[in-house]
């Protein structure tokens, strides 16, 4: 197996290094985290990167890239330090070029390059996690307009897209999924912030629909075909959780090492003990599994043999195994691990939410499970 990087991939790793040593990035990020704020000015400068568009279609202006060079980026951002949770929708804008019309593709890729946020999907509900049959929003056509109705919940980024996919029932057929592309400008549109353990550079909101009037042209997608569209997205959404998770546990891993080798108590460094040692160990079998993982995953996929649970697999092995590393760094840092708004605290907090959102771990393991046994069947 060779898991030497191509030529275009290094010169995006080069690219993110020299941008991410341009400044201290960290004060920043602790700055956004505290004030729950988006980190619209780092984005804009990986979009100048062409980070946003690298899995658009060259005739959309992206670089067509493959899930391995998704995941060589996600994973050296994280590494050093970058809340890449922050650009998990960029990815799947590919999303609206497959299925939006030529009109919602035009408007919604117009703010590509600008490092404003875009879009974002709208499933849950309060009465409808887990299991999305519990959804209970609805569209209505009355005199050749169409008017939501509903509440979603949860919904990330929702505070500052321009633009949210929701999904619905038909009021007059509720076994009929069906998605429109809301202007989040439209009279009847109320939001309610929430807010979080982690992640918290990206907002999540309860998302209230009345009687929104629509156009026949805000319908995305097929009519009737909404819950297939969604779950599509969901192995995308997953991997990157996956990959984020992988990068902020190698940057606590890298920030406990040299910490460990340079942090003398009793006479000697820390790194000395061998409990100190152990950890390292285990840390760094974990981060070697979640590698391998993440790029055999993403190997697969580019060669058209992904699983069916793959991605569950990856999130829910990932994500925990992350949080694992980053509870050891903090560990080893000691007190000020756990003091003085240190990276490595702001990665344990929102690890802890990454088992929730997207997926439970629980939902994870149901649809890796089930997808092993159908393979003996
Ligand atoms: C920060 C954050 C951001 C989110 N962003 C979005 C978003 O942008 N768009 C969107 O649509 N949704 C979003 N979600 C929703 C997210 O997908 C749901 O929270 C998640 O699916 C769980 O739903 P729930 O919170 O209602 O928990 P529930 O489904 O009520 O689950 C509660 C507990 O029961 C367990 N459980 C449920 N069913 C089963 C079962 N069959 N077997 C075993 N255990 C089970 C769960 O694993 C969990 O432990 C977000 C959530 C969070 C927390």
């Amino acid at each position: 197996m060779d898991f030497s990087l191509t030529e275009d991939q290094q010169l995006m790793v080069q690219a993110i290094r020299e941008l991410m040593a341009r400044e201290s990035w960290d004060q920043y990020f602790q700055e956004c985290d505290d004030t729950h704020t988006y980190p619209e000015r780092f984005v804009a400068e990986l979009a100048a990167l062409g980070i946003d568009s690298m899995m658009l279609p060259e005739n959309h202006g992206g670089m067509d890239a493959d899930w391995v060079t998704l995941a060589v980026v996600w994973a050296e951002l994280g590494r050093l330090g970058a809340p890449t949770y922050v650009l998990y929708q960029l990815p799947t804008l590919d999303t609206i070029v497959r299925e939006g019309t030529e009109e919602q593709i035009e408007k919604v890729l117009a703010y590509v390059g600008t490092g404003k946020q875009i879009w974002n999907a709208a499933m849950t509900e309060p009465g409808a996690g887990s299991s999305l049959s519990g959804m209970t929003t609805t569209y209505t056509r009355r005199n050749g307009k169409v008017y939501l109705n509903g509440q979603k919940t949860f919904i990330t980024s929702s505070a500052h897209v321009p633009y949210l996919v929701v999904m619905t029932r038909d009021a007059d057929n509720p076994d009929v999924f069906t998605e429109w592309l809301v202007d989040m400008t439209l009279p009847g549109i109320s939001k309610a912030p929430l807010d979080k353990l982690g992640l918290r550079m990206d907002s999540c909101c309860e998302v209230y629909f009345d009687n929104v009037e629509l156009e026949e042209k805000d319908l995305f997608g097929t009519e009737g075909k909404g819950f297939a569209r969604g779950v599509v997205d969901f192995d995308m959404e997953r991997f990157l959780v996956a990959a984020c998770d992988y990068g902020w546990a190698h940057c606590a891993f890298e920030d406990a090492a040299k910490y460990a080798n340079q942090r003398v108590q009793g006479g000697e460094t820390i790194g000395r003990y061998q409990l100190i040692q152990e950890k390292f160990c285990n840390m760094q079998i974990k981060l070697t599994n979640m590698r391998n993982m993440i790029f055999e995953i993403a190997w697969k996929f580019d060669n058209g043999l992904m699983g069916r649970g793959d991605c569950s697999m990856a999130k829910y092995y990932c994500t925990n195994a992350a949080a694992e590393v980053v509870d050891d760094a903090i560990q080893v840092l000691g007190g000020i691990g756990v003091t003085g708004n240190h990276r490595v605290a702001r990665f344990w907090r929102d690890l802890r939410v990454e088992r929730i959102s997207g997926g439970t771990d629980e939902m994870m393991i149901l649809t890796a499970g089930r997808a092993v046994l159908k393979e003996y069947r």
